[in-house]
């Protein structure tokens, strides 16, 4: 390889030679020194995707870190081979924060740029095309911004577009990213070997490939490949004849066209055959979806409250970088966002407005958009790698001065952001659980803030424990918005206790009388409904009447959730299923009972209870789709649906006029969770999903389900009295050191045997202890699941001084120590994973 790119590298040893530190997608603790060659030492800078070689047979896209002139002592530097465009992908400040970012959540820089980037800015390491280091200039004689809309437009009229047509249009770089895999990678593998078979289409095809790719060794491998299988072979050829190059049905935007293949006497599972064995690639060409579309001059009132709330957060904002937002649900928050994201882009700042996963598609997102029209970018998890490539470079080329997304819209390339808002601050989906980095994006956004020397919001009807007490402490401003906007109402609760109502024979279907009189009341007035109930599935487990067999997960330490849909078991951790048995595998009994209550016994009880009413349900399992989520919010929103059950998706941000009732099926299941943030978790959910009834002229009824109804936490819940619940749970954190009142790091083991996994983490564990730093140390305990995919799990939990550099320096010791054991014979196969600030 290396003769290959032999003449570009200037071996005049006169000059200084430049080095460049680079972020790999690997996960290894620091960046990689390379040389940069003479001849693009002009072109290259911080923030640049270059390819490199790492090891000794992979190719990579990495990020420039650092340039200098200082030669790495322990290796020999080796060259640059490319860079991949003529601008900074990344800014340096964005390469600030991922450095932040992989020091407080301990994990690799390589891992945060993993997650930073989305995937169509990384080329994959299995990428079998090698990258050509001789052509270094942009050779198109069209304009950058017109090459996409020639292309398509070629698209749209020609039958096929010759490779120098092509070529011209994009420019020679452009088809490296979009065109090169689609002509080149099918040419390779019919090279020479076919070239006297076919006709004169393929051999001029086959012709430029070759003068691309000039490895010869890869293109023999890929031939053998396909030699060996015929059948293959001929599908191909058929694939390379039949269909021209550039109207392949993978760049219909709506993926494989089954007519251009039917046409051409080819079946999609046979072309998707190759597909799975690599040898053609499936992609789509990216088309813009930017509508151009103005934003709406309309004068926004503010209420005279919201207009006070407003004036108070400019105020504190010249003090404070953080204010919180205290509004209650339905106060208005929305309008008070608007405002200010007008404002500060009117200033030339840009702006972020972080939104829990699940509430970007609704009435927010529409308002917003109708107020800034295409000048407001989403990115939002469900979109396609092309989308979010896309609002990258949105943000890029300033096209997007404002962004609304989920919590990996922080990674995009802002360079003066002026305000960061987040909505539902208190939502625990702002964590991220795995892969690394495992942060929580509310936190570091407001570190992203920082850097930007900008402002953060942070808004909630029910502000989590930590916001609020910073609020208290004063570090953060605090501004409330405590009523709601118009005529409307908070509603009205009432406790159902469940326990009584079983006694007298009321209880059916687990629903109490009162829940199913306001039901039927609100049906018969043609009222909407919402019932919660925070488990997917039918039941949580079956078991066996007589036995008291209890089927679990092959894989993990779980009981497997049944489905109705399909009759099946599914474990949640690890998605492996099993039909559900006729009989019990114990004793062999036929009395096997679903127990428990999930989303879709709820659904399958309201279809009992009220046959007349038209009812939908609201979960994981119903919205996998893209649209899926949005299309049942238009059903309900546009009446199509009386009664919605739902998982904590129904909980936020839902706005609808004709709700009225609000049923909690079991409050007390949000309660008894094992975790110490259960309460404040309760008091969220239930006042969150509550907030969602009586949005306008009539006051909404919730219920709320409980066998306990004596508890304090209800009357709190009830009177909207926030600050004495606070107070009273804080008592709590402070006397048995929970957050805020210390910082917690878990550390997890894993291994596939239970013996190594556990000794690695009781040696961790050993290790950790000595460090010394003012902490409390819990565990090596197994895991509340201990066994997840086949893998047992261990925990230690280290509870820190917030003080001083307790933190710092316990993190810092924690990673040395997992290097050092993992180099031990005996833990191979370990791993280690740190969450800091765990959920
Ligand atoms: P929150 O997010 O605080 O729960 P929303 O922003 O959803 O509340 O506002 C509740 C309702 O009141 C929405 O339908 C919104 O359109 C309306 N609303 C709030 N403030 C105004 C305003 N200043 N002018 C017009 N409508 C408003
Ligand atoms: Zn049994
Ligand atoms: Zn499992």
């Amino acid at each position: 390889m290396e003769s290959l790119f032999g003449d570009l590298y200037d071996t005049d040893d006169s000059k200084t030679n430049l080095f460049a530190d680079i972020i790999l997608p690997v996960p290894i603790p620091k960046m990689f020194t390379y040389k940069i060659p003479r001849n693009l030492s002009e072109d290259i800078g911080i923030g640049f995707r270059v390819i490199v070689q790492f090891g000794k047979k992979k190719v990579l896209t990495g990020i420039i870190g650092k340039v200098h002139q200082k030669p790495p002592v322990a290796y020999e530097a080796k060259p640059i081979l490319d860079i991949l465009d003529n601008h900074a992908t990344v800014n340096p400040l964005q390469i600030r924060f991922w450095a932040w970012m992989s020091e407080y959540y301990c994990c690799h820089i390589g891992e945060v740029m993993n997650a930073a980037l989305p995937s169509g800015l990384k080329l994959s390491s299995e990428s079998k095309i090698q990258i050509n280091p001789t052509y270094d200039s942009d050779t198109s004689p069209y304009p950058l911004d017109d090459r996409e809309e020639i292309l398509l437009q070629a698209l749209a009229n020609k039958e096929e577009m010759s490779y120098e047509d092509c070529e011209a249009v994009l420019g020679i770089k452009s088809i490296h990213g979009i065109i090169k895999s689609l002509v080149i990678k099918e040419a390779i593998l019919v090279f020479e070997q076919v070239k006297e078979k076919y006709s004169p289409k393929v051999e001029s095809r086959i012709r430029l490939a070759k003068e691309y790719v000039q490895d010869k060794s890869l293109l023999e491998t890929l031939f053998n490949e396909i030699a060996s299988k015929p059948k293959q072979e001929e599908i191909l050829l058929k694939y390379l004849q039949e269909i021209p190059v550039y109207k392949k049905p993978e760049l219909n935007q709506k993926g494989l066209d089954k007519k251009v293949f039917t046409d051409a006497g080819l079946s999609v599972s046979s072309l998707k055959t190759l597909i799975k064995n690599g040898i053609l690639e499936e992609y789509k060409i990216i088309i813009s979806r930017f509508e151009e579309m103005e934003g709406s001059e309309e004068q926004i009132v503010l209420s005279p409250q919201q207009l006070t709330a407003q004036q108070e957060i400019k105020t504190q904002f010249e003090e404070k970088n953080t204010v919180l937002l205290h509004g209650i649900t339905g106060s208005g928050k929305t309008e008070l966002y608007v405002t200010l994201i007008k404002e500060a882009m009117e200033g030339g700042s840009q702006v972020l407005l972080l939104l829990p996963e699940i509430a970007l598609t609704t009435h927010m997102v529409g308002r917003l958009r109708q107020v800034f029209g295409s000048k407001m970018g989403v990115y939002h998890s469900k979109y396609s790698d092309n989308e979010r490539v896309e609002v990258w470079n949105g943000v890029l080329s300033g096209k997007l001065s404002f962004v609304i997304g989920v919590r990996s819209s922080i990674f995009l390339p802002f360079d003066s952001l002026g305000l960061v808002i987040v909505d539902e601050e208190h939502e625990s989906s702002y964590k991220q659980y795995d892969p690394a980095p495992r942060f929580q994006a509310r936190d570091a956004a407001i570190m992203l803030s920082w850097i930007h020397q900008a402002k953060t919001l942070l808004g909630s009807a029910t502000p989590s424990f930590e916001s609020y007490y910073n609020a208290r402490l004063k570090k953060y401003g605090y501004v409330a918005l405590d009523i709601r906007y118009g005529e409307a109402q908070l509603p009205e609760y009432q406790l159902a206790d469940m326990l009584v109502d079983k006694k007298k024979n009321l209880l059916k279907l687990e629903f109490t009388r009162l829940l199913r009189e306001k039901i039927q009341e609100a049906l018969k007035n043609q009222e909407q409904v919402l019932i919660f109930q925070n488990r997917r599935g039918y039941a949580p487990y079956i078991s066996c009447e007589d036995c008291g067999w209890i089927p679990e997960c092959e894989h993990c330490d779980v009981s497997l959730t049944y489905h109705q849909f399909g009759e099946e078991m599914r474990c949640h951790y690890c998605g492996f299923k099993e039909k559900v048995p006729h009989v019990c595998p114990a004793c062999g009994s036929n009395k096997l009972s679903a127990v428990g209550l999930g989303t879709e016994r709820i659904e399958e009880s309201l279809s009992l209870l009220f046959p007349e009413a038209r009812i939908a349900r609201m979960d994981l399992d119903t919205t996998r789709s893209k649209y899926g989520y949005q299309r049942l919010l238009e059903d309900f929103g546009g009446g199509n649906v009386d009664i919605l059950v739902g998982t904590q998706m129904i909980t936020k941000g839902l706005d609808f006029d004709r709700v009225t009732v609000v049923g909690i099926m079991d409050a007390d299941r949000i309660l008894y969770f094992p975790d110490f943030r259960a309460g404040e978790r309760a008091f969220q959910q239930i006042t969150q999903v509550a907030g969602r009834a009586g949005r306008r002229d009539k006051r909404g009824t919730v219920i709320i389900q409980t066998r306990k109804p004596e508890q304090a936490i209800f009357g709190q819940i009830m009177s909207g009295d926030y600050k004495n619940f606070y107070v009273q749970e804080m008592g709590e954190r402070q006397r048995f050191f929970y957050p805020p009142f210390v910082k917690i790091i878990k550390v997890t083991t894993r291994h596939k045997d239970y013996k190594t996994a556990e000794r690695a983490a009781r040696s961790l564990h050993n290790l950790l202890s000595e460090i010394q730093v003012k902490k409390i140390l819990l565990g090596p305990e197994k895991g509340l699941v201990g066994k997840i995919k086949n893998q047992y799990i261990f925990e230690s939990i280290a509870k820190l001084d917030k003080s001083g550099n307790a933190q710092a320096h316990f993190k810092l010791e924690l990673q040395h120590l997992m290097e050092e054991l993992q180099t031990h014979k005996e833990f191979r196969g370990v791993r280690f994973v740190v969450d800091v600030d765990p959920y």
